[in-house]
């Protein structure tokens, strides 16, 4: 049997997905559990061993190569170690060592989830056919990655790209990171709830602050809402243009919860960008949103994985088999 298909798993605060996947992302078996984002570091491992273990029963199994992983951040793929915000209970937690044990040694390629999501937009999605591409997720947090002369750009710890926590208002509000004006403390889908809410905006008798209810007012023509928006989209524009002056990207792909607002955030980004990316090699850029959906972490996570598996390793990612 040829190593043709990894195992991936994306490992988030509510669930932890697996699947199998051919080489080029295809996903043929998957397998889920819930977090027990509560409970005890073990619990949690249970809960991943769970997932590969289903996954192992596959007739497809043997031909499985490497296994990726795509998890909430901070993620430290040098080290092999994740410390999920939404999952206190992983702090410094030896994943790598823990899942590359369960899958008998197997070498597991270690990613964040934005990276994991610019992975499969990449391959699959609205990056497709860009050498120089950032992806954006924008949902409860900001997070992203990089592709770079054709290549996904992980860093040595598997975090490069994280444009949430770059500042774009020198003086602005702190930012639970604990610097000032992060584009995730402008962008972020309850730093929007929270601005519209600031501004005198009320969500209906019986819904909750959301993003999504700030862009349903928005749609009506809710000027609070409108403007709630426009600040994000200004934030999330600065932030892109900083990337792309710096690097030369030529599309921002952004996928998460808030990028379901549409054009009500789509159209003041496009409107910024054109303030904020003014030289000549970055007016080009241009912005679409994400074509992945909900499993962009783990056609990301496995693409990871393919890469190692066809012994194609980049310095970036960082492969250890488990001993
Ligand atoms: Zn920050």
């Amino acid at each position: 049997m040829t190593d043709h298909l990894v195992a991936a798993l994306d490992i988030g605060g509510t669930k932890i997905a697996g699947a199998l996947a051919d080489d080029g992302g295809s996903l043929l078996v998957r397998a889920q559990r819930p977090t027990p984002a509560e409970g005890d570091a073990e619990s949690v491992m249970g809960a991943v061993d769970a997932v590969l273990t289903e996954l192992a029963s596959s007739p497809l199994w043997p031909g499985v190569g490497a296994l990726g992983i795509g998890s909430a951040g901070p993620v430290d793929a040098a080290a092999g170690t994740v410390s999920p915000v939404n999952v206190p209970a992983w702090r410094g937690f030896p994943l790598v060592e823990r899942a590359g044990a369960a899958v008998g040694g197997l070498p597991v390629v270690l990613v964040g989830d934005g990276v994991a999501m610019t992975a499969a937009e990449h391959r699959l999605g609205a990056a497709r056919g860009h050498d120089n591409a950032l992806c954006l997720v924008v949902s409860t947090g900001v997070g992203g990655g990089l592709v770079l002369g054709g290549k996904l750009h992980a860093g040595p710890t598997g975090n490069a790209g994280h444009i949430g926590h770059i500042s774009v208002d020198l003086d602005g509000d702190l930012c639970p990171c604990g610097a000032r004006g992060c584009v995730e403390r402008l962008a972020s889908g309850p730093n929007i709830a929270r601005r519209a809410v600031d501004g005198g905006w009320r969500p209906a008798p019986g819904e909750d602050a959301t993003a999504a209810a700030v862009a349903a007012a928005a749609r009506a023509g809710d000027p609070v809402a409108i403007a709630s928006y426009e600040r994000a989209a200004q934030a999330l524009a600065a932030g892109i243009a900083a990337t792309a002056t710096l690097t030369e990207i030529d599309i921002a792909v952004i996928g998460g919860g808030v990028a379901g607002a549409g054009d009500v955030l789509f159209a003041p980004l496009r409107r910024s960008l054109r303030a904020y990316a003014t030289l000549s090699f970055v007016r080009r850029l241009t912005v679409a949103p994400a074509l992945m959906g909900n499993d962009a972490g783990l056609v990301g996570a496995a693409v990871a994985a393919a890469a190692v598996a066809a012994g194609g390793r980049s310095g970036a990612l960082r492969a250890k088999a488990a001993r």
